[in-house]
């Protein structure tokens, strides 16, 4: 192609919104992406299981509002508007739990979050940790959803930033792949794989970007890489805005989220009407829940996240597929052994080109995330899932991120 005026780096979800923006306004653009795959956090894997998972993004959140939905929609994608919350099971204590624990269990998540949502529009710019309630029995549960939503320990986040989340409670699970639908967006787009970004210099009149596969000289430059890796050595900076800004970005750092998926000859009778499991081990180990769907290729598919999903990451893969096996057979009995036929875990802390789950901010930063995001750092902008308050941590936020900031830059370039 000729020299295009914007180079994206990153082709996930906020490289697509950005690239999608510019192509709209009919701005030459390139987008270069270090795997050889799009998408980023967005992958959904139809080889592992012999049906589609997600490793990444899964739920359509706030799908009342999610401007990805219309895109859903447009691409044929397969989407549930009910994520099946009341098919939750409870093993607690040895053995399935009554209704009455069920509820108690989930009211103790609700009231976790509330509190979190109370004092972080307090301006409590404090752990997420110091202003939880004592959730009693419960503790464990509410603790792995928190990890879940945070992507990490609730001692990492602040309250303040989390509350600057705009939850609907309208949570739409993709059957067909969040991944693949986001691939499908960027159907068109300029895209050059396997084409690492290893600088990024600001200069007068622009931009040079060096990849695996040369120089490329632009007017502006967006960058939607995560967190982790701006923190890391991979792309070197030069001295200037951008720099400052990516040593700022270190307090909005990606945790720890992985998933182990099984593939069934069949489920159990008693466990195909159930769509969440929520077991609390034996002997005080962290909570874990497995997402259940019943269909020709029966799927479960375990959430780990913060210092669990840390502490499993340093095993071998096959290691954290028993680990998540055992887990289930000490509630599914010795015998869902034999109906697993196939296996897989994701990879993301391990994966050089994401470093983690998503982010947040520690405590004490909730403000200079809003500050980031409205930052103007010249030629080279940023984009991506960290820079959204509203959505944070999405992968929606991440496409209107992207989309925000090309226009952005658009402007900028007249
Ligand atoms: C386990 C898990 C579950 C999740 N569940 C949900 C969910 O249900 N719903 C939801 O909305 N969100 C969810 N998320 C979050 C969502 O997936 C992310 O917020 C979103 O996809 C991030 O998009 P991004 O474009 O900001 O970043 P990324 O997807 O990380 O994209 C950045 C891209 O840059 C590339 N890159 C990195 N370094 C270089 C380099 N040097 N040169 C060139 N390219 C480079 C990467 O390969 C990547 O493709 C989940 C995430 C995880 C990990």
């Amino acid at each position: 192609m000729s020299t295009p005026d914007v180079v994206i780096v990153g082709a996930g979800a906020a490289g697509i919104g950005a690239g999608m923006a510019l192509q709209q306004r009919g701005i030459p653009f390139l987008i270069v992406e270090g795997a050889d795959r799009i998408g980023g956090r967005a992958f959904t894997d139809t080889a592992s299981l012999g049906t589609p998972w997600d490793h990444g993004c899964h739920w359509l959140h706030c799908a009342d509002v999610n401007p990805l939905v219309a895109h859903a929609q447009r691409l044929g994608s397969q989407y549930l508007t009910d994520p099946g919350w009341e098919a939750g099971a409870l093993w607690i204590d040895g053995a399935l739990a009554s209704k009455d624990e069920v509820a108690a269990s989930n009211a103790a998540v609700q009231q976790a979050f509330d509190t979190v949502y109370t004092e972080g529009e307090r301006g409590r710019d404090v752990a997420i940790s110091d202003v939880l309630p004592d959730a009693g029995r419960w503790a464990r549960g509410a603790r792995h959803v928190l990890q879940l939503m945070i992507g990490d320990d609730p001692e990492t986040d602040s309250a303040a930033a989390y509350a600057d989340y705009d939850d609907t409670d309208h949570d739409w699970p993709v059957v067909s792949g969040y991944g693949a639908l986001i691939a499908a967006m960027a159907d068109g787009l300029p895209i050059r794989l396997n084409t690492p970004v290893s600088g990024v210099t600001d200069r007068a009149g622009g931009v040079r970007v060096e990849t695996g596969a040369g120089t490329i000289d632009a007017k502006a430059a967006i960058v939607t890489v995560s967190t982790n890796v701006l923190a890391g050595s991979a792309i070197a900076f030069s001295p200037g805005p951008a720099a400052e800004f990516v040593e700022k970005a270190r307090q909005f750092p990606c945790g720890a989220f992985e998933k182990v998926a099984f593939a069934l000859s069949n489920l159990p009778a008693e466990f195909r009407e159930i769509r969440h499991l929520m077991i609390y081990p034996d002997g005080g180990a962290p909570a874990i829940d497995f997402k259940i769907a019943d269909g020709p290729i029966p799927t479960m598919i375990a959430h780990i996240a913060g210092t669990p999903a840390f502490d499993l990451m340093k095993l071998p893969a096959a290691d954290r597929i028993v680990f998540a096996r055992d887990r289930l057979i000490s509630v599914m009995g010795p015998d869902v052994a034999k109906l697993i036929v196939a296996a897989q875990c994701t990879n993301w802390v391990n994966n050089p080109l994401i470093g983690g789950s998503y982010s947040h901010a520690l405590p004490g930063a909730a403000q200079l995330r809003r500050d980031l995001i409205a930052a103007d750092t010249g030629n080279v902008a940023f984009a991506g899932e960290a820079l959204s308050a509203q959505w944070q941590a999405t992968a929606h936020g991440a496409w209107q991120s992207g989309q925000d900031v090309a226009t952005r830059i658009a402007a900028q370039l007249g």
